[in-house]
C-alpha cells in the first residue's frame, strides 16, 4: 500500500493534536459565562426535542474571512444513530462539533435539530439537549458530587450515585477520603485521565441528553483503561444521536455513517465496509492504524485489508 502520509501512525498523529483543540465546552461556557458573537434571536424559542435528529445543510464556515474551514458540509444523523468524524488534523472535525453546540454561527447553510434551526432557539435550551464528553474534562475545585451533578443541578443523591455506578466510578469514589464529598480538582484530589473521563460520563448519564458529542480518548489513556471505559461510553451513546470525533477502530467500524473530512470538505462518506472497498483515503488511514496499534478488532473484524 502506498504510504500517502509517511510511516507515522496516521490516526495517532492527528488525534494527539485534537487534544488541545477540543476543549471542555460545557464547562467553558460556564466559566466564561459568555458566548462570544453568538446571541439569542429576539424571538428565540426553546428547542422542542422530538427525537433528536441532527442535520447540517450546506454548512460553510470560516473563523477568519480569508480562510474557509468548512465548505458545503451536509449530513443527517437520524435519531439514535452514530456519525463518526475522521480526517487529518485541521480538516474541520472539531469545528463541526463546535458549530452544533453553537459556539459560533455558520456563515451560510443551516444546522437543524428536529426541524428547528439552531439559530432560532435559545442557547440554553440547545445546550440542555446536548451532552458533551470531552477528551480532557476540567474538574471544578469542588466535591466529586458537585462535579457529577453539574450535568443536572437539580439531581438528588441517589440519581448521582446511580450515574456514578453506571460510569463505573462509584466504587472508586467510595474509597476517597470523604467519599462523595471529597474535594477534587487542582486544589483537591487529583484524578487520573480515565477517572476524569468517567466523571464526564457520569455527568452525561445524569443529564440524559438526546444528543451526545463525544471526543474519544486517544493515547492519553492506556488500552486497558480505554477498553473498560468503552462499556460506559456505549451506555452514554445508546439510543442517543451521537457525533463522535473518532479515534478508535471499534467506534469507526460500528458507526452508522463515517465522514472523512479533508480541508473542510467531505472527502469520502459511508460505512466502514463501503469505504474499505472504495480503497481511498479512509482505507489508507485504516490500514495505517491497524499496522501500528494493538487496538485490532478480532472477532468483529469484517474486512481484513491486504
Ligand atoms: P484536529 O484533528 O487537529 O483536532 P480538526 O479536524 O478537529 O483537527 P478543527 O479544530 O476543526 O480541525 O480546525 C479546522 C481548521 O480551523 C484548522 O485549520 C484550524 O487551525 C482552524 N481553527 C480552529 N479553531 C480556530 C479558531 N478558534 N480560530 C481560527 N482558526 C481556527
Amino acid at each position: 500500500i502506498i504510504q500517502l502520509y509517511g510511516p507515522l501512525n496516521y490516526f495517532g498523529t492527528f488525534y494527539r493534536a485534537i487534544q488541545k483543540n477540543f476543549i471542555d465546552m460545557e464547562n467553558m461556557f460556564d466559566l466564561m459565562n459568555i458566548t462570544p458573537d453568538v446571541r439569542d434571536a429576539p424571538d428565540a424559542k426553546d428547542l422542542v426535542l422530538i427525537n433528536g435528529q441532527v442535520e447540517f445543510r450546506n454548512v460553510t464556515f470560516s473563523y477568519q474571512p480569508e480562510r474557509i474551514v468548512l465548505q458545503n458540509v451536509s449530513f443527517v444523523v437520524p435519531p439514535g444513530k452514530t456519525l463518526a468524524l475522521v480526517g487529518p488534523s485541521g480538516s474541520g472535525k472539531s469545528t463541526i462539533v463546535r458549530l452544533l453546540f453553537r459556539f459560533f454561527d455558520v456563515d451560510s447553510g443551516s444546522i437543524i435539530i428536529d426541524d428547528q434551526n439552531i439559530q432560532q432557539v435559545t442557547q440554553t435550551s440547545l445546550r440542555k439537549a446536548i451532552g458533551v464528553v470531552p477528551q480532557d474534562t476540567v474538574l471544578f475545585n469542588n466535591s466529586i458530587k458537585f462535579n457529577i451533578s453539574y450535568g443536572k443541578v437539580e439531581s438528588n443523591d441517589s440519581e448521582i450515585m446511580h450515574s456514578a455506578m453506571a460510569a463505573e466510578i462509584h466504587e472508586r469514589i467510595m474509597k476517597f477520603p470523604d467519599q462523595y464529598n471529597t474535594q477534587v480538582g487542582e486544589r483537591g484530589l487529583k484524578l487520573s485521565g480515565g477517572e476524569k473521563q468517567r466523571v464526564a460520563i457520569a455527568r452525561t448519564l445524569l443529564k440524559a441528553p438526546a444528543i451526545v458529542l463525544l471526543d474519544e480518548a486517544t493515547s492519553a489513556l492506556d488500552t486497558k483503561t480505554e477498553r473498560q471505559i468503552q462499556a460506559a461510553l456505549d451506555q452514554v451513546c445508546a439510543n442517543r444521536t451521537t457525533i463522535i470525533v473518532a479515534h478508535r477502530l471499534s467506534t469507526v467500524i460500528h458507526a452508522d455513517e463515517i465522514l472523512v473530512l479533508k480541508d473542510g470538505e467531505i472527502y469520502e462518506r459511508g460505512r466502514h465496509d463501503d469505504l474499505i472497498i472504495r480503497n481511498g483515503l479512509y482505507a489508507e488511514m485504516w490500514s495505517e492504524q491497524r499496522k501500528s496499534t494493538s487496538d485490532i478488532p478480532t472477532n468483529e473484524d469484517p474486512v481484513a485489508p491486504g
